[in-house]
């Protein structure tokens, strides 16, 4: 299999997991992933279908102005947050756009996130705020402004809207996508009985996100996560 053909079977296999992770709104989230070898190009999920829905005839081929290269689906008005990522970071091969419930209730609290699992400790210190809006980022300045409020980390919270997503691989995309939202979901479950302050030691959180972001660890996780929403879909 070509580099292309399996980026964009993974973009297909990573929307099957987004979908089944409960991440989809409906057909409102999107995700994308750099063309190998032809990194001012991104191959995306077109608008108007759910994360489950993309095949091979409905992805979009896209360019850094957000210009439809190739593909005939509508795009998602949205694209210009991949664009705009993709252009400042060239660390970033895959972005990852949409509403998990309690990544975004936990985002209206505007409380910081706290180490209080292992996807804690990944994104304690590390997950930026965006709170210029709450409505959808439909221009080039606006998917600019996400790009500088995410800076060198690979996510961000958008208050009261969702989260943008970044990593070197979809694989490592999409877990950091499962491992933030089960972040904020234990934060918004222990913050119903009270947090009491206790916090291990910054280096025990900094050699515990050293183990959980290794790029093994995204690749054996997003290979199970596949296999997982694949058994249920029955594909
Ligand atoms: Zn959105």
């Amino acid at each position: 299999m070509t580099e292309i053909a399996k980026a964009r079977q993974e973009l297909i296999e990573s929307g099957l997991v987004l979908e089944h992770q409960g991440f989809g709104d409906m057909t409102r989230g999107h995700v994308s992933v750099r063309v190998p070898g032809t990194p001012e190009h991104y191959f995306m999920k077109p608008h108007s279908i759910g994360f489950d829905e993309i095949t091979e005839q409905n992805i979009l081929t896209i360019d850094l102005e957000s210009e439809i290269v190739a593909g005939t689906s509508r795009p998602h008005s949205e694209r210009y947050i991949h664009s705009e990522i993709f252009r400042v970071r060239p660390d970033v091969n895959a972005v990852i756009h949409c509403h998990p419930l309690h990544a975004i209730a936990f985002s209206a609290t505007g409380h910081l996130l706290r180490p209080l699992n292992q996807g804690g400790a990944m994104f304690s210190g590390h997950l930026p705020v965006f709170t210029e809006t709450m409505d959808l980022i439909r221009n080039k300045a606006q998917g600019a402004a996400v790009a500088k409020c995410l800076g060198a980390e690979n996510a961000v919270l958008m208050r009261s809207h969702g989260v943008v997503i970044c990593g070197g691989s979809l694989a490592e995309a999409v877990v950091n996508c499962v491992m933030l939202e089960e972040a904020c979901r234990i934060q918004l479950l222990a913050s119903n009985i009270g947090l009491d302050g206790f916090e291990f030691p910054q280096e025990d959180v900094l050699a515990l996100r050293h183990k959980v972001t290794r790029p093994d660890q995204f690749q054996v996780n997003f290979d199970y996560l596949v296999r997982k929403a694949k058994r249920a879909y029955g594909l």
